[in-house]
C-alpha cells in the first residue's frame, strides 16, 4: 500500500501510531422513505423514543464522568442535552413526519440541514463551530433510529488504537479518558472548536482541520499522529515507521525525565527568577496546575464561566468560583482576567452586540464598559474573593488610556459599595491591563505608570498586528510570532514595563512554546503563563539559559527585518546554553 500524508492542524503535541477506528458517519446513511398514514403515530413514537433514549444516554454519560474528567466535558455534555431540548429538534421533526408522511430520521436531519444552514450564514467563527454540536447530537438520534448505538464497540477499544471522526462530540471524547486511545484525527473542527479545546486538556497527540481524512483512510489501516507538526502518515512504510517511532520514544523519554524538574525552582544559569505560571479556564483547572508545578495562575479566563448558558452568574457564583480558585492555590498569585467576551468567545452578553467584524468590535473591556452592571457585579465578585487568597485583577484588550481611567472607576465605585456593605476586600489588590492590540503596545508606557503589571496577551497581539484572523485556518499559515513587527511590540511594551518598575507577563501561546522562552526571557520577561501541560518544558529552557550571554544575541535579533534571519539566529540562540 502506498504510504501518502494528511496536514491539518495540530491542536495536541507528541506522536502516536497506531491502527485506525473510523467512526462511523450515520448522517450518510440516512435515506428518506415514505409513511402510510396510519403509521405516523407510530413513527412519531418511534421519534420520542430516540430522543428519550439520548437525554437518557447523555445523563448517564454525565454522571459516571470521572472525577478527572476535565471540566468542560460536563459543560459541552449539557450543551448537547440542551440542544436536543430545544423544540427545533424535538417537537419541528414530528411536524415534518406527519405533513410530509416521511420516517423520522429523514424528518430531523431535515430539520438539522436547515439549523446548520442558518448557523452557515453567521460570521462569527465561534459560533459556526457550534453547528457541530448540533450535528453531533442529531447525529445520536439518528444512530438510535438506525438501530445502530452509540458505544464504540469492545473490539475496538484496542490501546493503540487512532479515532478517525469526521468530528467528535464531547461525549464520545470521553472514551479517550477510559480507554487510552492514542490519538485522535478530525476532518472538521478549527483551533476554537470543542474538539480542540478537549485535546489539549485530555493531553493525547490531536489533529483537527484534516478534511479528507475519513474518505482516504480506511479502518485498520496503520496511521502515524504528529500532534506537533499536525501531519498523519497512512501506510507507512517500515523506514518511516522506525523513524516516527525514534521520535515518539524520544518524546515519552523526554516527558518522564521532565517530571525530574518538577519541584525546581524555574531560576536561569545566571540566577534570574522566571515565574511560570499556568493559564486557566474554569475554577476545576486547578487541579492540572497542582499537577504541573505552576507558581502561580496567570490567566483566569472568567469568560469561560459565562459560556453555554442563557444567563449571567451572579455575584454569588462568581464570588464563589474566584474564592475557590484562591483558596486553591493557597497564597500563590491568582491574576483574574474580567471578562472577555465576544468575537470568538460569545456568551449571553453578546446576543445584542455582534457587529460585522466581532474581532474588531464591541468585545472585552469595551463590551464590559458599555454594561457597567454586568462589570460591577464581576468586579465586587473579585475583590469579595481577594480576602481569601493572592488576587490580582487583568483587564483585557486596552486601547487608550481613557479607558482605563474609565475602568478604574468602576472599580472603585464596586469598592465604594462593597465598603458601604461593609463586607471586606484586598483594598491594595494589584491591577494588570494586557497589552494585545498594536496600540496599547505602542503607549505602553502610559499604561505602564497608571497600572501595577502588564501581560501581554500575545494571541491578540499577533492577530491584530498582522491583520490575520486567529480563528481562520485559510491564514494560519501567515500567523507568525516571530514576525519582526510582532517581536518590536513586545520588546517595546517590556522596556516600557521596566522603565516604571512594573511587573512584565505574558500570557498568550508564545509563553508556553520552549522554542521561544529563551528568547522572551532574553528580553526581560520576567513571567510566563501557558497551558498547564506545557510548563515543565518551558522550566527546562529556562533551567538552560543565561541571560547575560544571550543578552547580545537577542539584541541582535531585534533588529533583524526577515523572518528567515530571525528563525536562524534563534535557532542558534536555543542552542546556547
Ligand atoms: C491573548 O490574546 O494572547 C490572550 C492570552 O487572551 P485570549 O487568548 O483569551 O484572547
Ligand atoms: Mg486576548
Amino acid at each position: 500500500m502506498t504510504p501518502f500524508s494528511l496536514h491539518g492542524i495540530g491542536v495536541s503535541h507528541g506522536i502516536a501510531i497506531g491502527k485506525a477506528y473510523l467512526i462511523s458517519n450515520a448522517l450518510l446513511e440516512v435515506v428518506e422513505y415514505d409513511i402510510d398514514i396510519k403509521n405516523i403515530p407510530h413513527e412519531i413514537q418511534r421519534f420520542d423514543d430516540a430522543i428519550a433514549t439520548v437525554k437518557n444516554e447523555l445523563n448517564k454519560i454525565k454522571s459516571e464522568l470521572p472525577s478527572n474528567a476535565p471540566a468542560e466535558l460536563s459543560a459541552f455534555i449539557d450543551t448537547h442535552i440542551m440542544i436536543l431540548n430545544d423544540k427545533s429538534l424535538s417537537l419541528l421533526p414530528k411536524l415534518t413526519i406527519e405533513n410530509e408522511k416521511c420516517n423520522a430520521e429523514w424528518a430531523i436531519k431535515k430539520q438539522m440541514d436547515s439549523v446548520v444552514n442558518q448557523f452557515d450564514q453567521i460570521e462569527d467563527l465561534y459560533l459556526r463551530e457550534r453547528k457541530q454540536d448540533i450535528i453531533q447530537v442529531v447525529e445520536r438520534v439518528i444512530k438510535i433510529l438506525l438501530g445502530h448505538s452509540n458505544q464504540i464497540t469492545v473490539k475496538n477499544k484496542e490501546k493503540l488504537s487512532i479515532l478517525v471522526a469526521h468530528d467528535i462530540s464531547p461525549a464520545d471524547a470521553l472514551h479517550f479518558k477510559n480507554h487510552k486511545y492514542a490519538a485522535f484525527i478530525t476532518d472538521g473542527g478549527g483551533i476554537t472548536s470543542h474538539t480542540a479545546i478537549l485535546a489539549r486538556s485530555l493531553n493525547i497527540p490531536s489533529i483537527v482541520g484534516l478534511q479528507n481524512s475519513r474518505a482516504l483512510i480506511r479502518d485498520n489501516d496503520l496511521i502515524i499522529v504528529d500532534g506537533t507538526q499536525g501531519v498523519v502518515v497512512v501506510n507507512p512504510s517500515i523506514e518511516i515507521q522506525k523513524y516516527y517511532k525514534k521520535l515518539q520514544d524520544s518524546w515519552d523519554y523526554e516527558q518522564e525525565k521532565l517530571q525530574y524538574i518538577k519541584k525546581k525552582k524555574a531560576v536561569t544559569k545566571d540566577g534570574a527568577s522566571i515565574n511560570l505560571f499556568a493559564n486557566i479556564e474554569v475554577p476545576n483547572d486547578v487541579v492540572s496546575v497542582h499537577a504541573s508545578g505552576a507558581s502561580g495562575i496567570g490567566l483566569f479566563r472568567t469568560e469561560f464561566l459565562f459560556m453555554n448558558r442563557r444567563d449571567m452568574p451572579d455575584e454569588e457564583e462568581q464570588f464563589r468560583a474566584y474564592k475557590n480558585v484562591a483558596e486553591a492555590m493557597n497564597k500563590k498569585p491568582v491574576i483574574i482576567r474580567t471578562l472577555d467576551s465576544g468575537a470568538d468567545k460569545q456568551t449571553a452578553l453578546d446576543n445584542k452586540k455582534i457587529g460585522a467584524n466581532p474581532a474588531l468590535g464591541l468585545r472585552a473591556i469595551r463590551l464590559c464598559l458599555s454594561e457597567p452592571k454586568v462589570f460591577l457585579t464581576q468586579l465586587r465578585a473579585i475583590l469579595r474573593a481577594s480576602q481569601f487568597g493572592n488576587i490580582k485583577i487583568l483587564f483585557p484588550m486596552l486601547t487608550n488610556i481613557g479607558e482605563l481611567r474609565q475602568t478604574k472607576l468602576i472599580l472603585e465605585r464596586a469598592k465604594a459599595s462593597l465598603r458601604k456593605d461593609k463586607i471586606k476586600f484586598n483594598e491594595k489588590i494589584s491591577i494588570g491591563g494586557m497589552i494585545e492590540i498594536p496600540a496599547a503596545a505602542i503607549s505602553a508606557d502610559i499604561f505602564a505608570q497608571e497600572l501595577d503589571f502588564l501581560s501581554i496577551g500575545t494571541n491578540d497581539l499577533i492577530q491584530y498586528t498582522l491583520a490575520i484572523d486567529r480563528t481562520d485556518d485559510l491564514v494560519s499559515h501567515l500567523y507568525n510570532p516571530l514576525h519582526p513587527a510582532v517581536l518590536k511590540l513586545i520588546a517595546l511594551t517590556v522596556k516600557s514595563a521596566h522603565k516604571y518598575k512594573k511587573s512584565i507577563a505574558i500570557c498568550g501561546e508564545m509563553a508556553g512554546e520552549p522554542k521561544l522562552t529563551k528568547l522572551l526571557i532574553g528580553m526581560g520577561v520576567e513571567q510566563l503563563s501557558m497551558h498547564p501541560s506545557h510548563i515543565l518544558r518551558v522550566k527546562q529552557q529556562v533551567l538552560n539559559s543565561s541571560i547575560k550571554k544571550m543578552k547580545a544575541s537577542v539584541i541582535k535579533l531585534l533588529n533583524l527585518n526577515e523572518v528567515d534571519k530571525i528563525e536562524t539566529l534563534l535557532k542558534k540562540i536555543n542552542q546556547s546554553t
